[in-house]
């Protein structure tokens, strides 16, 4: 027996617990692994509104619901946030005007809103009284 198979064997073990831990920690809204684009509209829409409320960043084998194609929270390219209190109009609005790729937006008064860095596209819906994450 080689003497390198217990290693190869102790690292394939980490290696499985390590992605047991990570996944078990999903949902996340941790804003580190967010592309800087993203990063940086946030930073522009707290300077200009005040403190926004982090939903969701990452979210593990994210599905868009209905289409089933793989969301853009599942490789952390998307952020849903909740904006300052009475500012939510306003936040959209800046939003359509100066954010370039996706922004999701919710008929229901009191949903967050979702952007994203994929290409320039936008939503707005409310699917039965429910705030449904679908990208
Ligand atoms: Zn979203």
């Amino acid at each position: 027996m080689s003497r390198v198979a217990p290693t190869l064997r102790l690292i394939a073990g980490l290696s499985i617990l390590t992605i047991i831990l990570f996944a078990s920690s999903t949902p996340s809204s941790a804003q580190g692994c967010l592309p800087g684009s993203l990063q940086r509209t946030l930073s522009q829409i707290r300077a200009k509104f005040g403190p926004v409320r982090i939903v969701s960043t990452f979210r593990r084998g994210a599905i868009m619901a209905g289409s089933g194609r793989r969301s853009l929270h599942a490789s952390c390219r998307a952020v849903d946030f909740h904006a300052p209190a009475g500012k939510r109009a306003a936040v959209i609005a800046w939003l359509r005007a100066n954010h370039s790729g996706g922004l999701g937006v919710y008929g229901c008064s009191m949903s967050h809103i979702h952007i994203d860095n994929g290409g320039r596209y936008s939503w707005n819906k409310c699917v039965g009284g429910r705030r449904m994450a679908n990208r």
